[in-house]
């Protein structure tokens, strides 16, 4: 039997939140031996070309990739889309939309860290955020760590930016219907990302991968830096009574923060089919000058 192959399909840039430009990360991925690659920056897809371009020339396969925010039954749930045509005009503008009320969001984040007695977080997390458009929690976080008030962007997390603490503001991000329905008209696949990070009783549950399945979404994240061992098992499944495909991606952030290396997370049960099975047409093949030289010299 073949190896199954190291494939990484989910990952953040500084186009998004992550430390690291799409190049950076390319050579990070191969180091660890990842054969196909997806950048996965949350709602936007500008770092797409750069990544394929890193990937291919470093002989990795490689997906486009996004997170798209969303809002379901008063949570905020994400979905993964893959091999969709990047330059799309209808994934485009509704990304850009679902972007849009990001730096009126973290104005107000910051307003409710003053009133606790911690100023400047909006001009504060404003620095870390390459992109201002995507400003997000995670620069929060970074910056209420820089300052001294927590240790790690965990504990920011816990105290201040969920739900209930002083820092969160409820957001309303795109419809599950459109943003399945953006990924899929782009021919790509969409994707539930790390089902399991979710509070959802298991009627909410039930409806999630429903409603997903009637707009036309055909995956589900199993095998992610998100879930434990255990939840590989249980979302598999659920992978299988939904009939989704399963993907795996580390959700690699920064080499400061996540704790889940990219490229190394454990392969996916054998019984399971791979969603890069089922995009083996949108896959974007590495150039491999090495064996092209070889073939010219043995020719
Ligand atoms: P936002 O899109 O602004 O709501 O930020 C969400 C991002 O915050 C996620 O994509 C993660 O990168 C990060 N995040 C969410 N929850 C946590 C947590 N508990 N600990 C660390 N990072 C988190
Ligand atoms: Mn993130
Ligand atoms: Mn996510
Ligand atoms: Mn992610």
């Amino acid at each position: 039997m073949t190896p199954p192959i190291n494939a990484d399909l989910h990952s953040h840039s500084t186009v998004s939140d992550g430390t690291l430009t799409p190049e950076e990360l390319a050579s990070r991925a191969k180091a660890n031996g990842v054969a196909l690659w997806a950048l996965t920056d949350h709602d936007e897809i500008g770092g797409q070309a750069r990544a394929a371009a890193a990937a291919r020339a470093l002989g990795m396969d490689y997906l486009t990739g996004v997170e798209i925010s969303v809002s379901f039954l008063h949570q905020t749930v994400h979905i993964v889309g893959l091999g969709f045509d990047a330059d799309n005009a209808a994934l485009i503008n509704g990304l850009r939309q679902t972007r849009g009320g990001r730096e009126q969001r973290a104005r107000e984040m910051a307003a409710g860290l003053a009133k606790v007695g911690i100023d400047g977080a909006f001009e504060g997390a404003l620095k870390y955020a390459g992109n201002r458009d995507l400003i997000s929690r995670t620069h929060f976080a970074r910056f209420l760590v820089e300052s001294g008030v927590c240790r790690e962007t965990y504990e920011v997390f816990r105290k201040y930016l969920t739900e209930g603490k002083p820092g969160f503001v409820e957001h309303r991000w795109a419809s599950l219907r459109d943003a399945v329905t953006w990924i899929t008209q782009a021919g790509g696949m969409a994707v539930i990302a790390h089902p399991a990070r979710y509070k959802f009783s298991a009627n909410e549950e039930f409806a999630l991968f429903t409603e997903f399945k009637g707009h036309g979404g055909r995956g589900v994240e199993v095998v992610t830096g998100s879930h434990t061992p255990a939840e590989y098992i249980s979302y598999a499944d659920t992978a299988r009574e939904f009939g989704l495909a399963a993907s795996r991606g580390s959700d690699f952030h920064s080499p400061n923060e996540s704790h889940t290396e990219i490229g190394t997370l454990p392969p996916l049960a054998a019984a399971l089919t791979p969603v890069w099975e089922l995009l083996a047409q949108r896959i974007q093949v590495a150039s491999s000058p090495s064996l092209e030289a070889t073939a010219s010299a043995t020719h």
